[in-house]
């Protein structure tokens, strides 16, 4: 989506309202379809001096799966962006957004956001026990017993008889 704003660097306008939707339903991530509904972004683009202002917040369900028993999560998030755009760099600078042709391309500047904004741990609560590494049972739902054979003295032994081989 390109967000036309030649009447705010040009001193003709001094803010826009935004509000708008952006589909990125596509996305794949980590092997995951993180943004399945649509992105809602709310705020404000202002003319400040020499610079546009963009003020404004995503909010969004992200989806993902427990790294431990892959249960889907679904987590309703807020994001912030808050960025200043310009028409040109004059140093390779990462703070600045670069406006070519007056046209700001929302969707790419908010997904950057979106990515950088996301949890590197998924998890479906903080004491999630996973799913049992031998019979693959959720172990949330109860034990599965392979425990009780982990400590099974004839199970050590064979243990310790294959580390000693490796
Ligand atoms: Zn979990
Ligand atoms: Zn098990």
């Amino acid at each position: 989506m390109l967000i036309n704003l030649k009447e705010l660097f040009t001193g003709k306008r001094e803010t826009l309202s935004l509000d708008c939707a952006l589909d990125f339903s596509n996305l794949e991530y980590q092997g995951n379809h993180p943004f399945a509904q649509p992105v809602r972004v709310s705020g404000e683009v202002s003319a400040d001096a020499d610079v546009v202002i963009l003020r404004a917040v995503a909010d969004f369900v992200y989806d993902s799966a427990c790294d431990r028993c892959l249960a889907e999560i679904h987590r309703q998030m807020r994001l912030p962006i808050d960025r200043v755009l310009v028409t040109s760099l004059t140093d390779e600078d990462d703070e600045f957004v670069l406006v070519d042709n007056y046209q700001l391309a929302l969707d790419e500047l908010v997904l950057e956001e979106l990515i950088l904004s996301l949890p590197t741990k998924n998890l479906c609560r903080e004491d999630c026990r996973g799913i049992c590494p031998i019979c693959g049972k959720d172990i949330n739902m109860g034990l599965c017993g392979c425990r009780n054979h982990s400590t099974d003295p004839r199970l050590a032994v064979l243990e310790q008889l294959t580390d000693q081989t490796d």
